[in-house]
């Protein structure tokens, strides 16, 4: 059975990934739709926690692979979001631990 994380990474368009470092900063709005569905938060200690049991603590944007912000920097591109920033202690659903 696919998860949906898989789906999702699965359906990215590889232009998004591509584009993720290069992209102009617009940031994700926790707001927006596809923020709302996968559960994105801008400070992931606020994460609904019976909501998104897979929400681990030390989990972040920073620590995500598909986060491609400089170490240092507090807000990065994010390929789920078409390249568009996220805040590195932020988080959503899509979350995969870097390798
Ligand atoms: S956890 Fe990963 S996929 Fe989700 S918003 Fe942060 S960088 Fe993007």
């Amino acid at each position: 059975m696919t998860s949906r994380r898989q789906f999702i990474l699965s359906s990215l368009p590889a232009g998004a990934l591509l584009l993720s470092g290069t992209a102009k900063a617009e940031k994700v709005s926790e707001n927006d739709p596809q923020a709302k569905g996968l559960g994105y938060k801008a400070d992931a200690t606020k994460v609904d926690k019976s909501k998104y049991p897979t929400y681990v603590a030390k989990n972040n944007c920073a620590n995500c692979t598909l986060y491609s912000g400089k170490p240092n920097d507090s807000q990065g591109p994010c390929g789920v979001f078409g390249g568009k920033n996220v805040t590195a202690k932020g988080w959503c659903s899509v979350w995969t631990a870097k390798s």
